[in-house]
């Protein structure tokens, strides 16, 4: 399980510039992406070997009553309460506030680990950056600069053993060919994941055992239908009761973050009787971003009017768009119906993100990409793409290797993307294409 860090502190003191830092790596892939909600809140980033996921918890503000801002600052709590490590920010140009007293006050109540980072230091003297700050009482601050990374590699390797040593010990994971697809069915509360688990197990169905003690809480279903195995991984917001299964009321972020990554294929479930909000959007970022495969699964399609149902399909379009390598299915957990075709897409998303490219068959399509549409010279340098093998599964990396594709812009890369995908029909996985210039 990957560790979480929560990224805590007043708004304005970089909080952003910093989950842009550690997460920069990814973010280059979906910058720009058209559609995708630049406002990210969830990342996954790496150090090395160690691989985290953040949580940037934006708007925290731990007094606000009701309200949008209580939601937040509730959904905040929740994932602050979670999260293997805090890292709380503070301003070390504007000093110590009333403000980060009140977060201090909070965060010892909510017990888990802090380290608490000073950003903004750059060109300061460590003495007079963190002498403000130990009244906090959470022992010595890190100085950081997040604008221009002083410090950001010294602050994360203390974060990441801090959540290292507090993570439970793994344990061994079932043979591979008995797990199947690792399957996580996500979506905010509500959207019908109980119901849709419920409907999939079918209660006969289920080899039924809970593997607890990989994560806090963790549960997961192996089960078989139509001859094919799969495993629930740590279902977010269902548990297990008596035979059958029921939604508990809690949404959990880092819950769903967790199992997102874990899985190979991730179903999303959105609620067609609501409009797609914001954090439908943000889940779906995040899958993008791990490029796990994905298929959604738009709920509760029963009584609706068709002409609603355009506008539902409407809306899903434009807020959706930066999905369209996923499959949509409209469906009824609760009338079972829509269910096959669903898990048919589950399939097909799992074996396009598992497939497996010899080098011949993926340079003989990028030679035909190219004699098709040669990439456009920049300036005097015309890139020249030679061959292409396999990087990685799940999701399906394309290394291209050539010379100056350094050259190569953001929409030659995308018809690249475009022909791989048409060509070995992949659908239902994100694809990755990383250009390599040989020496
Ligand atoms: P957030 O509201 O906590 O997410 O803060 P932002 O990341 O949006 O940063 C707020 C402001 O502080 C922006 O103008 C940033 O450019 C600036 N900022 C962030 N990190 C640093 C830093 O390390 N040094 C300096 N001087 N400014 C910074
Ligand atoms: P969860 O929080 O995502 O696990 O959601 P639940 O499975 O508990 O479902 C929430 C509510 O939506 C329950 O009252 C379900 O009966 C209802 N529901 C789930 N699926 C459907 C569906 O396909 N159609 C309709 N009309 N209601 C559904």
């Amino acid at each position: 399980m990957k560790p979480v860090i929560a990224l805590v502190g007043r708004p304005n003191v970089g909080k952003s510039t910093l989950f842009n830092r550690l997460t920069r790596s990814r973010d280059a892939l979906v910058a720009d992406m058209p559609g995708l909600t630049r406002d990210r809140h969830y990342g996954e980033g790496r150090m090395g070997e160690r691989p985290f996921l953040v949580i940037d918890t934006g708007g925290f503000e731990p007094v606000a009553k009701e309200g949008i801002m209580h939601q937040m600052a509730k959904q905040t709590k929740q994932a602050v309460a979670e999260a293997d490590v805090i890292v709380f920010i503070v301003d070390g140009r504007q000093g110590l506030t009333p403000h980060d007293k009140t977060i201090t006050e909070f965060l010892r109540k909510a017990g888990r680990p802090v380290v608490l980072v000073v950003n903004k230091a750059e060109g300061m003297k460590y003495s007079a950056v963190a002498s403000d700050f130990y009244e906090l009482g959470l022992g010595d601050p890190l100085a950081v600069s997040s604008a221009h990374g002083d410090g950001v590699h010294d602050m994360l390797d203390e974060a990441l053993n801090i959540a290292f040593a507090n993570q439970p010990p793994i344990e061994e994971e079932a043979d591979p060919a008995v797990r199947g697809t690792k399957l996580a069915i996500v979506g905010r509360p509500n959207v019908g994941k109980s119901t849709l688990v419920n409907a999939l197990l079918g209660e006969e169905r289920v080899i039924a055992f809970d593997m607890p003690g990989t994560t806090r809480d963790s549960i997961e279903i192996p089960f078989e239908r139509d001859g094919r195995h799969y495993t629930l991984i740590d279902t977010a917001g269902i548990r297990r009761r008596g035979k059958v299964f029921e939604a508990i009321e809690k949404f959990s972020v880092v819950k769903t973050l967790q199992s997102i990554s874990e899985a190979n294929v991730v179903l999303l479930l959105l609620d067609a009787q609501q409009d797609i909000s914001e954090q439908d959007a943000h889940i779906a970022g995040f899958v993008l971003e791990t490029g796990r495969a994905l298929v959604v699964g738009v709920n509760k399609w029963d009584g609706l009017q068709s002409d609603r149902r355009d506008e539902i399909k409407i809306d899903i379009e434009r807020k959706l768009n930066f999905l369209s390598f996923a499959k949509f299915h409209f469906i009824s957990a609760l009338k079972s119906s829509g269910i096959g075709p669903l898990m048919k897409s589950v399939d097909a998303a799992y074996a396009a993100a598992m497939i497996d490219l010899s080098t011949p068959k993926l340079t003989r399509a990028l030679i035909e990409a190219v004699e098709h549409q040669e990439p456009r010279r920049k300036g005097s340098i015309r890139p020249k793409l030679r061959y292409a093998h396999q990087g990685g599964q799940n999701p399906p990396i394309i290394v291209i290797h050539g010379n100056a594709l350094e050259a190569v812009g953001d929409p030659y890369k995308r018809y690249l993307e475009k022909h791989f995908r048409d060509t070995f029909s992949l659908v239902g996985t994100p694809l990755r294409i990383e250009l390599r210039t040989g020496k």
